[in-house]
């Protein structure tokens, strides 16, 4: 696709929106413009946000300098002012991940401060929508996709081995507590202040945990929480609103089920729709076993169908 050439301007890139919110704490902001989400959302803008075009340590005094992002996009040339029509008609991919942190303030201090990455979203397990970066940037998730891509990372400790009695199964299973027949999410108190910011308890959308095969390796996880698949299926929706590319569909084999494993580079390259990290690379497990594709895609055709009705912030 041919893109109107653009001058790189000599002032810094906009990272403020240019329109005033209409719907405050419920919308994403899309190549300067406010979109409604109809989920909490917290800016980068906001009090409290997670700011990724800081160009280095947020929580520790030192560490690794330098973006954590791409300005602009690699096929406009990376102009950071590109606009709203260019963006609408180039993204075609939403990239989901587990975290792997277990909580979004965890998440962003690893990457921003630690790894030198960044995700456009963090969704807490609150159901609290992060947006650490104007969509119109790159963000760097998800390898070869991240030039087309908008990534969002889920907060979740991730999968263990079933076979695994020590270390890792035994430090994953320490972070839910059985309660009623459900798991609740019980951070250990290690990890101290959390800035989750609803009040809880929260537990997994599924009572036991989910087994099931990545790369052809047995994992095991416990489910997300039921907010998170709400703020997602909301987010999906508004981006599906936004960038038609972006097909509600997810990788699937030849038996038509949901496929967790590496795409070929080509098939990659031209899938439009909703994929994991572990379709990019056998390097990733995420989002998981438990991660409900299915789920995610049934909530976001009611909404799309106006059966779900919007949360408030
Ligand atoms: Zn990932």
């Amino acid at each position: 696709m041919l893109i109107a050439a653009c001058t790189r301007g000599t002032t810094p890139p906009p990272h403020e929106p240019s329109d005033e919110p209409r719907h405050p704490g419920q919308e994403i902001i899309v190549g300067g413009k406010h979109v409604y989400v109809g989920a909490p959302v917290v800016l980068w803008t906001d009090p409290g946000g997670y700011n990724a075009y800081v160009p280095g340590p947020v929580f520790a005094t030192s560490g690794p300098a330098g973006e954590r992002y791409a300005p602009g996009r690699a096929w406009a040339d990376n102009d950071p002012t590109i606009g709203f029509d260019a963006l609408r008609t180039s993204i075609d991919k939403l990239v989901v991940h587990y975290d792997a942190c277990g909580f979004s303030r965890r998440c962003f201090r690893i990457l921003q401060d630690e790894r030198v990455l960044s995700a456009h979203f963090l969704l807490d397990v609150d159901g609290t929508l992060y947006q650490t970066l104007d969509l119109r940037d790159t963000a760097w998730h998800g390898r070869s996709t991240n030039a087309r891509s908008i990534g969002v990372e889920i907060a979740q400790i991730g999968v263990y081995s079933p076979k695994d009695r020590a270390a890792d199964a035994h430090q994953k299973r320490r972070w839910y507590v059985r309660e009623g027949g459900r798991l609740r999410l019980a951070i250990p108190a290690e990890f101290g202040e959390t800035g989750i910011r609803g009040a809880g308890p929260f537990y997994a959308a599924r009572n036991r945990p989910v087994r099931g095969r990545i790369h052809g390796t047995l994992w095991e996880q416990v489910d997300f929480t039921p907010q998170q698949y709400e703020t997602l299926a909301r987010l999906t929706a508004a981006l599906r609103r936004t960038f038609p590319l972006i097909r509600l569909d997810v990788p699937r084999g030849a038996d038509g089920r949901a496929y967790s494993g590496e795409l070929p580079a080509a098939t990659l390259e031209a899938f439009q729709g909703i994929l994991g990290h572990y379709h990019i690379t056998t390097e990733r497990n995420d989002p998981g076993p438990a991660f409900d594709w299915e789920r995610l895609l049934s909530d976001v055709r009611a909404i799309e169908r106006g059966g779900l009705t919007a949360r408030g912030p």
